[in-house]
């Protein structure tokens, strides 16, 4: 145990709200917590008493925002989040089982966690033998597992608050130490604990920086395998230092991507129409670059450093990595930027060597310091490199979406595409004919449901596609759902009544549609369909924070998916992120706000003026703002030309200011 403390401030990364990053292991002295500024979250004040501790998490890649404005100080951390914090703190060790536990899935983003908090007794399951994979946890259980975590250090003094007498033996000891340690400082009032009480973002972040301050041993040790390269770009030298601190602390190579034609300051003036201007502007701008890596095939794992330009990466980066054949390299992104995140340019890039494996990236402040870059890589997940390709999405809890095969992997381990057609309101002869041409031209997901009364529809226009185009059953994903009241009621029959229409073999994901008094029961029946192979995957629509919190302790099966009401003037940005944190993808409906306000939405100033500087339409923009939000898209649409225009939303990107000014337009106007 004594090990893991030292090793505790090798790998700090938090899985609540965020993919796996960074490791926090500046620990705050006094001098520094002075020194901390404020959060930028508009729901953390600057006087609020967590405040310090939220930015020190922040800044340190502990705990990212529910979204770029907020962090939700008062949100909840289910079980196996904190699994998974404390799993990367101790340097993510291989683990040799799977988790032995009836709620916790083989496979997940937390499996790993959850088997080594089990197996180490950091965490032990219930007697029901389950572990609580979804529950949230509460302040007793919170502190305990930091105890356990810890090495149950001696507890010291007595317990000193009033409510001692409600806190559960087991928990004793962990209280008595983390208030010795003034580890709970700010977390008790009226000298009261409340114990059972679950415990609250906010008050994780506090825990974890009076933990850490306390805490004086280790220094981060860099944990990658195979050779290294850090390759960068700077055009102004703010990348190169930080790309030097890598190579430093990896005892990398080091290789600046040197254009060929330098780029002037009059190039990199923006908004003039200047060189950079243009080549952000142009996806298929590819920069050349003077000289070569003659021995790339050496090289298991590439730290590649570049500014952000437009929201994205210089163009040169995209002619680096086209160069080379990197397939099976694991490649780690970092970027340099004064305002803008990291953003989209980091999965941007992706497509350009799908054969890599893409570990999250990191925005970097110009000026950073070498121990923030030391700090960063301590806590980066590099895998060996025999084992690079199969981890492709293994350092986050978030599912990627893949721009080139325009999927994104399941929880449930099925591939699903991003972008579909929405059959709500298409009847007969018009559904048949939609699906037919959503099919032909290229889309392979449907979202039908019981409640729309065309599943009969929806399955013969796909066994007609796949007759007519050569298709297989596999390359379409067909989504329904059942309704409450009497479905749900009896869900057996209901989910039969589905397939029989639906006439498909096997559905590949199907939803409840509304949360209902018997969704429980109903969602148990879908599980034991998905027993019989008769489902796929799962998933609930219209479900939101509350509602996922009440149900997900529920039900054995994690939903892979869950569709909401989603579109510019709808955002739902606190809902979102606390979806995709808990590896479950987000489908929005209502994409382009829904029939009777498609007007209003396709002719938006911001949205057209953005479709305009693009040269596409204000529909592809709005979907390719979904999806670059993590967001999945089905649009409804009869018209072959519109459902043609659904599909082309790969050629573009949207640069952070067009998703800023996008993001800007929310009204919390819902739709339905
Ligand atoms: P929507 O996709 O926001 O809008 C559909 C409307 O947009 C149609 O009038 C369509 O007209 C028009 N449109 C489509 N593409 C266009 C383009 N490129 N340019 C101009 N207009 C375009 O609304 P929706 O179909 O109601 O919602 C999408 C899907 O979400 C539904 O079909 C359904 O599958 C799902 N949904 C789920 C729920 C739920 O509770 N889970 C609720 C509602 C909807 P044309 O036919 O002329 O193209």
């Amino acid at each position: 145990m004594k090990k893991r403390i030292f090793t505790s401030f090798i790998l700090i990364c938090l899985l609540l709200t965020m993919p796996a990053c960074a490791a926090g292991t500046d620990q705050p002295n006094n001098a520094e917590r002075l020194s901390v500024q404020n959060t930028g979250f508009t729901d953390v004040p600057a006087d609020a008493w967590y405040a310090q501790a939220v930015e020190y998490c922040r800044e340190n890649g502990l705990m990212a925002g529910t979204s770029d404005t907020t962090f939700a100080p008062e949100g909840t951390l289910t079980r196996a989040m904190l699994a998974a914090i404390l799993y990367r703190m101790s340097g993510t060790p291989a683990v040799s089982a799977p988790p032995a536990f009836s709620d916790a899935e083989t496979g997940a983003w937390y499996s790993d966690a959850v088997a080594w908090a089990a197996e180490t007794g950091v965490i032990s399951g219930y007697n029901s033998g389950t572990f609580g994979v979804n529950d949230p946890t509460t302040r007793e259980q919170a502190v305990t597992i930091l105890w356990r975590y810890a090495g149950s250090p001696d507890p010291g003094t007595a317990l000193r608050f009033s409510d001692g007498d409600s806190v559960s033996s087991w928990a004793q000891a962990a209280i008595q130490w983390a208030s010795a340690g003034d580890i709970l400082e700010g977390m008790t009032a009226n000298n009261h604990f409340d114990p059972q009480t679950n415990i609250k973002r906010g008050e994780v972040a506090s825990m974890l920086y009076h933990y850490l301050s306390s805490n004086t041993s280790g220094q981060p040790e860099p944990a990658v395998g195979g050779k290294t390269l850090v390759a960068y770009f700077s055009a102004t030298n703010t990348t190169r230092p930080l790309a030097e601190y890598a190579a430093d602390i990896l005892s990398a190579d080091l290789y600046e991507i040197v254009p060929e034609d330098p780029y002037t300051d009059a190039d990199l003036a923006y908004y003039t129409n200047g060189r950079a201007d243009r080549e952000q502007n142009d996806a298929s701008a590819r920069p050349a670059i003077s000289g070569i890596v003659e021995n790339m095939a050496d090289y298991d794992v590439i730290f590649l450093g570049y500014p952000i330009w437009h929201g994205q990466a210089p163009r040169i980066i995209s002619t680096f990595l086209e160069s080379y054949d990197l397939t099976g390299k694991t490649i780690i992104p970092f970027c340099t930027s004064h305002s803008s995140g990291i953003g989209s340019s980091d999965t941007s890039l992706h497509s350009l060597a799908s054969g890599a494996n893409w570990l999250a990236g990191r925005r970097f402040a110009g000026g950073t310091t070498r121990s923030s870059m030391e700090d960063w890589i301590s806590g980066l997940d590099l895998p060996e490199p025999e084992t690079a390709v199969d981890t492709v999405t293994s350092a986050t809890s978030k599912a990627a979406f893949n721009f080139e095969t325009k999927s994104v992997t399941l929880n449930s381990g099925y591939e699903m595409p991003i972008n579909g057609l929405g059959t709500y309101s298409l009847h007969g002869e018009t559904c048949v004919s939609s699906v037919k041409s959503a099919l032909s031209s290229g889309v392979r997901l449907i979202d039908t449901a019981s409640a729309y009364g065309n599943e009969e529809e929806v399955g013969q226009a796909v066994r007609e596609a796949m007759e007519e185009l050569g298709l297989q059953r596999e390359d379409i994903f067909v989504i329904t759902k059942i309704y409450p009241g009497s479905e749900m009621a009896n869900p057996e029959q209901s989910i039969q009544a589905c397939l029989d229409r639906l006439d498909l073999g096997y559905v590949d994901m199907m939803l409840l549609h509304h949360p209902d008094r018997n969704d429980v029961k109903a969602y148990q029946a879908m599980e034991k369909f998905v027993e019989e192979g008769k489902i796929r995957s799962l998933g609930l629509s219209n479900w939101y924070v509350k509602e996922l919190e009440e149900f997900l302790p529920q039900v054995s099966i994690t939903p892979a998916l869950v569709q909401n009401e989603i579109h510019p003037y709808y955002q739902e940005n606190e809902v979102i992120p606390y979806i995709q944190d808990l590896g479950i993808v987000v489908q929005g409906w209502y994409p382009l706000g829904g029939r009777g306000h498609t007007g209003e939405l396709l002719g938006d100033e911001v949205i057209s003026s953005i479709a305009k500087a693009h040269g596409v339409s204000s529909a592809q923009v709005i979907l390719r703002w979904n999806l670059q939000k993590g967001v999945v898209v089905i649009p409804g649409s009869s018209n072959p030309d519109h459902i043609k225009e659904n599909t082309e939303l790969y050629d573009f990107a949207l640069t952070d200011e067009e998703m800023a000014q996008i993001n800007a337009l929310d009204r919390n106007e819902k739709h339905d």
